[in-house]
Parts: C-alpha cells; sequence; structure tokens
C-alpha cells in the first residue's frame, strides 16, 4: 500500500482523485489466528499495530461486531492531557501523550493532534493548592503543568464568566501540551497501520461466545462463524462485563454507564483551548473543533445501561454548565448529541491485565478517560499479550488490586463508578 504524502496528493489530484487504494482489506475470517483481540475500537486497532509493528507478529485479527471506530472510539469528546498524579498513571498517561506527539508521523495519518493546552479553571484557594501539587508533580516527573494567574486567564481566554459567576474564577490549571485529536482519524490511521502489517480486520463479525478446555480459552463463537485462537484479548470498553460473562468468568468490578457529547452549530473561532470547569457538582469541558463547532460535555447519565442513547436530564445539565462558564454561548444552535457506553471501574482507573483464564487478556475500566489512553493502552496491551507479563508500568493495573486493597483512585472519589469521571 502506498504511503500518504503531499506528492501522492499531487499526483491524485492529476487524475481526478481516482487512483486512491482501500484504506484496509475486507478480508473473509480465517478459522485459526495466533492472537485475536475483540473490539474493534482505539485499543482493539492500537493493540493489533503495536503486536505487529513492536513485537513482529504474524496472523492477528481483530474482531468488531460493528465498523470500526463505530463505538466510544467515535464518539467521545477527544480531550488527550496527561495531568494525573497517582504513582503507576503519572507514567502511563505521559507515555500515552510522548507516542500521541509522534503519532500522525507513526502511522503516517494524519490523526489532528492540536496541542492547544487543557485549562482547568480553578475556583477556591483550596482548589488552587490541590492543583498545585498535582502540577509540580507532573513537573517533577518530566512533563509540562502550570498555573495561571487571573490576568493571564483573561488575556488568553478573555471569553468566560468573569463578572457574574456563581462560582468566581481565581485562575487556571493548564497543562500546555495538552489538546485534542481527530478521534475518526485516529481509528482510520490504526487501522490501515495495523492492516499494512497484515492485520486482518473483520468487521461486522460479532463475538457471541467463549468456548474454554479449562483454563484455556480455544476459540470464540462469532456472527461469521467459529474462529479458533491462540491468544485472546478484550477490548470492548462498555460491552466487557457482557464478554467476561461469556467467557464464564463471573461478575467483574465494572459498571457500564452512559456518557453523553454535544456539538453547536459551526461559529467563528472562538475558543483556542480545551477547558475545564467542575465546581460545586457541576462538571464541563468544551473545545472548539477545526470546522467551528463547540464540542463539550458533562456528566455520566447516572443510570446503568448498554444503550448507546441519552437521557434529557444530562442535556439539560450540560447546557447550563455552558452557559454559566460562557454566557455567550446562549443563542447558539445545537447541531447533535449522542452517547457511548462507558466500562466503570470502582476505583476509576483502567486495567491492561493477565485474567483467570491463561490464554486470556484484558484492557478494559477506562471510563471517561480511554481516547487520551489509547496509544499507551494498545502499547502495553501488546507487550503484554506478547510477553505474557505485565510490563512494571501498569502492573498495578490488574483487577487483583482490589483483593489487595490497594485502589488507584486519582479522584479521592471512594469506590463508586458515577464518581469517577
Ligand atoms: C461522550 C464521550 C466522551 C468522551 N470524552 C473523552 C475525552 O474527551 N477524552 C478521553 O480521553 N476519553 C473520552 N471518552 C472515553 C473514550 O472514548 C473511551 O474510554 C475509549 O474510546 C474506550 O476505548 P475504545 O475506543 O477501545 O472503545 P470502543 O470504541 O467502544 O471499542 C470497543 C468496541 O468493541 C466492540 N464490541 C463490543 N462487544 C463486542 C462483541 N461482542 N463482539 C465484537 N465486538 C464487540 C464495540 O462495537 C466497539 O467498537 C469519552 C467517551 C464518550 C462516550
Amino acid at each position: 500500500m502506498s504511503r500518504y504524502s503531499a506528492w501522492a496528493v499531487f499526483k491524485n489530484g492529476l487524475s481526478g482523485q481516482k487512483s486512491w487504494e482501500r484504506a484496509w482489506r475486507d478480508p473473509e475470517p480465517k478459522t485459526h489466528y495466533d492472537i485475536v483481540i475483540v473490539g474493534a475500537g482505539l485499543h482493539g486497532l492500537a493493540t493489533a499495530y503495536y503486536l505487529a509493528k513492536n513485537h513482529g507478529l504474524k496472523n492477528i485479527a481483530v474482531v468488531e461486531k460493528g465498523w470500526l471506530g463505530g463505538g466510544n472510539a467515535g464518539r467521545n469528546t477527544t480531550i488527550v492531557r496527561s495531568n494525573y498524579m497517582m504513582p503507576g498513571n503519572r507514567q502511563f498517561y505521559e507515555h500515552s501523550l510522548e507516542l500521541w506527539e509522534e503519532l500522525s508521523h507513526e502511522l503516517n495519518y494524519n490523526v489532528m493532534f492540536s496541542q492547544r493546552s487543557h485549562v482547568s479553571l480553578l475556583h477556591s484557594p483550596a482548589a488552587r493548592d490541590a492543583a498545585a501539587r498535582r502540577y509540580n508533580t507532573m513537573r517533577l516527573t518530566g512533563s509540562d503543568g502550570e498555573l495561571w494567574s487571573l490576568e493571564t486567564l483573561k488575556s488568553e481566554i478573555p471569553h468566560l464568566n468573569y463578572d457574574n459567576a456563581r462560582f468566581p474564577i481565581i485562575g487556571a490549571a493548564v497543562q500546555k501540551r495538552a489538546g485534542s485529536a481527530r478521534h475518526d482519524a485516529v481509528a482510520w490511521g490504526y487501522a490501515r497501520a495495523a492492516d499494512q502489517l497484515g492485520v486482518d480486520i473483520l468487521q461486522n463479525c460479532e463475538v457471541t461466545s467463549v468456548t474454554r478446555d479449562a483454563d484455556k480459552a480455544t476459540s470464540i463463537e462469532t456472527s461469521r462463524g467459529t474462529i479458533k485462537a491462540d491468544k485472546i484479548g478484550f477490548a470492548v470498553a462498555g460491552n466487557t462485563s457482557r464478554l467476561w460473562q461469556m467467557a464464564g468468568l463471573g461478575r467483574l468490578p465494572i459498571e457500564t454507564h452512559k456518557l453523553q457529547a454535544f456539538v453547536s452549530e459551526p461559529l467563528k473561532p472562538l475558543l483556542d483551548q480545551v477547558v475545564v470547569f467542575g465546581v460545586g457538582g457541576a462538571h464541563f469541558y468544551i473545545s472548539q473543533s477545526d470546522k467551528g463547532g463547540m464540542v463539550f460535555g458533562g456528566d455520566l447519565d447516572w443510570y446503568k445501561s448498554y444503550a448507546q442513547r441519552g437521557n434529557l436530564p444530562i442535556v439539560q445539565d450540560v447546557a447550563e454548565c455552558a452557559t454559566s462558564i460562557m454566557p455567550c454561548l446562549g443563542r447558539v444552535r445545537l447541531l447533535r448529541h449522542w452517547s457511548g457506553v462507558m466500562d466503570m471501574s470502582m476505583d476509576g482507573s483502567a486495567f491492561i491485565c493477565k485474567t483467570p483464564i491463561n490464554n486470556l487478556y484484558l484492557n478494559a475500566g477506562w471510563n471517561y478517560g480511554g481516547f487520551k489512553a489509547s496509544p499507551a493502552s494498545g502499547w502495553y496491551f501488546a507487550d503484554l499479550i506478547a510477553n505474557d507479563r505485565p510490563h512494571d508500568t501498569i502492573a498495578h493495573m490488574d483487577i487483583k488490586r482490589f483483593e489487595r486493597g490497594v485502589m488507584i483512585d486519582e479522584r479521592g472519589a471512594g469506590p463508586d463508578p458515577k464518581l469517577h469521571g
């Protein structure tokens, strides 16, 4: 397959754009693969890519019940940041941000990663102290982070509600290397790059059961037939508990919740950062897409469900947050809103780990935050599957941490999945 380049754009322009090749193949399922990854979201596709690229493995398939990138991969608000503080999380998300910085070149696909700054608004001296601790920890461990005074914030983002806010703004915690990316492009980029390395991406191929022989998974039943596999990895986000039960493993410390996202009609350039507002029960994040739409979201829908649609009270809640922090949005029309299914863990952190079945591996529990994690998640999940042992960086991301009583509770919110946004 040819590389994308300025020359290729020029050459295809001369032939009326008719000579572009397919971005990835549409193969028939084989009866056996060395490795099968279930779920062609960002984590599954990235895993397949790094299995082939970093570990030189062949005979890999990604099976997807719908179309690739049709789950949370294509439904998120695309915020990328690494302002995590807990040991383990800190290193993991920083590695992920470093991978983001090179991703377009790595994949030969423009994922439109825009390091436009992530700005968390601060509303009290206590919040500023907590942010100072977090952002100093980030700086001490090789990342970037800074605190902005109110004056700096006003000059950088003039349109916020500085005069009449229910919670007055006193400054902001900022990570300048953070930003946003084009979610579809990330899925397409990983898919194309994995396909080039020989990975079969099998769409419209739903896994309906997992066949076991004692402590080994031998095959999966799919809507396109039986597929035998030496190793199987689950990367199915909000459907993790369903797959876990298909494997006969009972219950997981995960709940499935819905999260909505919203986009407005396109506007002229208004906001050149990702802004986060979270105080007094409010939770709101907003950025402007390259097409001009204001992209924003808020809290979970507050009840468990596998349905990929949201409820109206959250629409009102998010609209109230929007107008409270950016009153200038009051007359802007909403273009679309949609929902994805979140795999919410009890402590808000993820799982990349082995399972009680010897050749079955789990990648799950990304909550609201798996978009930013996807490059490192694929990188470490591939490493785990290839070497059959966790890398030091993800050794703490196992389900047994609940047996050990060692949570990775980044927000200090306690064992309630709904609160780990
Ligand atoms: C509204 C919203 C906003 C978000 N905002 C952000 C954000 O700003 N920043 C951030 O970092 N994260 C964000 N997230 C979270 C992020 O999108 C997810 O954590 C991440 O995409 C999950 O990983 P994934 O891409 O692999 O999941 P998915 O794309 O959901 O992939 C899982 C795939 O598994 C497939 N599957 C399920 N069951 C089966 C089966 N039985 N057989 C075969 N295939 C199956 C599904 O069809 C799906 O395609 C947001 C999520 C949502 C919904």
